[in-house]
This record gives structure tokens, C-alpha cells and sequence, in this order.
């Protein structure tokens, strides 16, 4: 079992409906134990594109799903929240990141572990800090 750090976020709909489904989603996942949730922060939109304000937190799970599978069911569960792939980097009702996976360091076309945008986003180092915090 590996411990991975996943980033949620949503700006479209009923936000907090929204996150409350997407972690219960990801907690009845078989090979997923939902560990910890950081404090759900409100952030600016980032990218450019006018669009209303996040909510954003960080997970901690623990998982023997690989990280390609991983990606997949968040992709999944993204889609059952009604996410639309239109504007690249526009509004979305679900948004799921693998920030960690472990130790791991994976360079693919579809998948970069440890997340690349980690450092420019302040919710994301506030909600890791919160988690280790608490180990
Ligand atoms: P986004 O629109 O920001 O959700 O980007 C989604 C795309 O980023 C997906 O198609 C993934 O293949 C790719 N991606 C690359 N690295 C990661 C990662 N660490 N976590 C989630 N998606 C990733």
C-alpha cells in the first residue's frame, strides 16, 4: 500500500455538493482508504480563462492501485460529476490531481508525479502542510 496525496478542487455548480461526492466516491473505492482531507480552501481561478472562485483540498489515501489505474479512476469519478473537457483550463466541476504517489517519479505524456504545479499553488501547500502536520 502507498500513501498518495490527491488535489480536489471544483468552481462549477454546487461546489461543496460536489467535493463531498467526489471523496465519498474515491473512500468506496476498492483498493483506496480515504485517510485524511485537509481544510477546503476558496482560491483565485488560475490560467486566465474569467471563471468563478474554487474550492480546493488536498486528500490523503492510501492505495496498492497503480498510478495509471489511480488516474483513471479519478478521471472517472470527474466524469460522474458532469465534467466537461471544453475550455482547457476553464471552469470544471471536478478536478482531481495526483500530487504524490509515494516517492515515486513518473515522466509520462499523460501522467507527471509529483504534480509539476504543486509550488504555485498556495491551497495545495497549505492543505500538504496541514496532513504532515498531523502525522
Ligand atoms: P486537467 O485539465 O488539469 O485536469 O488535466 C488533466 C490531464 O492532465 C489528464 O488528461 C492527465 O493525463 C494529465 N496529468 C498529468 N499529470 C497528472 C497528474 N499528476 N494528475 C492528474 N492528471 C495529470
Amino acid at each position: 500500500m502507498t500513501i498518495c496525496y490527491i488535489g480536489i478542487g471544483s468552481n462549477l455548480g454546487d461546489r461543496h455538493k460536489n467535493i463531498g461526492k467526489a471523496i465519498q466516491s474515491l473512500g468506496s473505492t476498492k483498493g483506496i482508504i480515504l485517510k485524511r482531507t485537509s481544510s477546503i480552501y476558496e482560491t483565485e481561478p488560475m490560467g486566465g480563462v474569467p471563471q468563478g472562485k474554487f474550492l480546493n483540498g488536498v486528500l490523503e489515501i492510501e492505495t496498492d492501485i497503480r498510478p495509471k489505474e489511480l488516474l483513471g479512476v479519478l478521471n472517472a469519478i470527474e466524469e460522474s460529476l458532469g465534467r466537461k473537457r471544453t475550455v482547457k483550463n476553464g471552469p470544471r466541476t471536478m478536478d482531481l490531481d495526483i500530487l504524490y504517489y509515494g516517492d515515486e517519479i513518473i515522466a509520462e505524456d499523460n501522467l507527471v508525479v509529483p504534480h509539476p504545479k504543486i509550488e504555485q499553488r498556495e491551497f495545495v501547500l497549505k492543505g500538504l502542510r496541514e496532513l504532515k502536520r498531523a502525522e
